[in-house]
């Protein structure tokens, strides 16, 4: 097991490594303590993939370096990494049977048999797979085919690492959600650091301690699932996280005021001269902006209501933006008029995309 530490990693595929367009992971500083359970989050295309594959060796990067521990790894190839890898899909001998398959990592490193067939068996009932230990992997669906290969990324107890990349994409949706709380129990049960990417945020944040939330090849914040629900460090994640995500307003802000077009809406905080110049926005997610009368708060007109289980969502418009916002038990609106209430105390102030930190008044 290792802590993995990524040193100013930089990733082009293409031929010409000075455009900067060509980076597919940009300049990456970042460490993963020994023994978490971390997702890599973010859309499809941003680098999740490339930033695995350097970690287990399978690409090599244009810049920077890869250590486990104190040892660099940049140089050596995957077979001599200790890393487990598993994939969107199956990677599974379908001439072999479930049992041969999970006890294939095992094999060629010289782990007694006995042991071998103790952790294969464990494995199996972790996964749900010991009724059909003895069958020939060719005739299983792609669920159970992808259930082995999580078994065989899990098998060996010796790794550094244990890396998934969205290992859930066969997976029948009515299974997954089961398999993804069956992978945290998995993890709580054998304590190795395991990276587990994916764009879906529900997948995250229900597996991982930690989220590393990545955007356009670069990690734009780490956190607890709270902390980015809470407090978005750029506005990419505001809106990222959230379902839906946070409402993004430009505004203009002096000392504990934001002027959203006429309208000031009073701080909690006390932020430091912001240039003209600076692209400056209020986030606020739509939990703590209330739909109320108009004539109450900043006018919006009200496009539609949406019942979402647990609350009412009423999707609204201001000078041709699109927000969202929550609706009281018992409001009823005449016609499409309306005003928005903003909690003060879940307002952030973002220069350029980026938080902006200001003083409590
Ligand atoms: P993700 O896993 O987040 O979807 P990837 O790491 O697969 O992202 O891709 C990041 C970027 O690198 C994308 O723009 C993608 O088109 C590009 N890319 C990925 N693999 C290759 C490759 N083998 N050759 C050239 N470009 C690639
Ligand atoms: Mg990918």
């Amino acid at each position: 097991m290792a802590r993995i530490t990524l040193d100013h990693l930089a990733h082009a595929y293409k031929a010409d490594p000075r455009k900067p367009d060509d980076y597919a992971l940009k300049e990456i500083n970042h460490v993963w303590s020994q023994g978490g359970a971390y997702a890599l989050l973010g859309p499809s295309g941003c680098g999740k993939t490339t930033l695995l594959n350097i970690i287990s060796g399978l690409v090599r990067p244009t810049r920077g370096r890869v250590l486990f521990d104190d040892l660099d790894v940049t140089d050596l190839p995957t077979e001599a990494r200790n890393i487990a890898q598993v994939f969107q899909f199956p990677v599974v001998y379908d001439t072999m049977s479930v049992r041969e398959n999970l006890a294939f990592p095992l094999k060629n490193r010289h782990v007694p048999r006995d042991r071998t067939a103790q952790r294969v068996e464990e494995i199996a009932r972790l996964l749900d797979l010991t009724r059909v230990l003895d069958r020939k992997a060719s005739n299983l669906t792609a669920d159970m085919k992808q259930k082995i290969s999580l078994g065989r990324g899990l098998v060996r107890p010796d790794v550094a690492a244990i890396l998934f990349d969205e290992p859930l994409t066969v997976i029948d949706p009515h299974l997954k959600w089961q398999l993804r709380s069956t992978l945290k129990e998995i993890h709580r049960a054998l304590d190795i650091t395991m990276i587990y990417v994916t764009h879906d945020q529900t997948e995250a944040l229900t597996f991982a301690d930690k989220v590393v939330v990545m955007h356009d090849g670069a990690v734009v914040q780490t956190g607890t699932p709270d902390e980015l629900f809470e407090r978005p460090a750029h506005t990419f994640v505001g809106h990222f996280i959230g379902s839906p995500g946070m409402n993004i307003l430009p505004c203009k802000v002096e000392g504990a005021t934001a002027f959203v077009g006429n309208e000031a809406i009073r701080l909690e905080r006390i932020y430091r001269p912001l240039a003209d110049g600076e692209r400056v926005e209020l986030g606020i997610r739509p939990e703590f902006v209330r739909l109320q009368p108009k004539g109450s708060g900043l006018p919006v007109s009200v496009r539609r209501i949406d019942d979402i289980g647990r609350a009412r969502i009423a999707r609204v418009e201001m000078g041709g933006r699109p927000l969202a916002a929550s609706v009281p038990d018992g409001l009823s609106i005449e016609g499409s008029e309306a005003a928005l209430a903003l909690d003060p105390r879940h307002i952030h102030i973002y220069a350029d995309g980026h938080l902006v930190s200001g003083e409590l008044i």
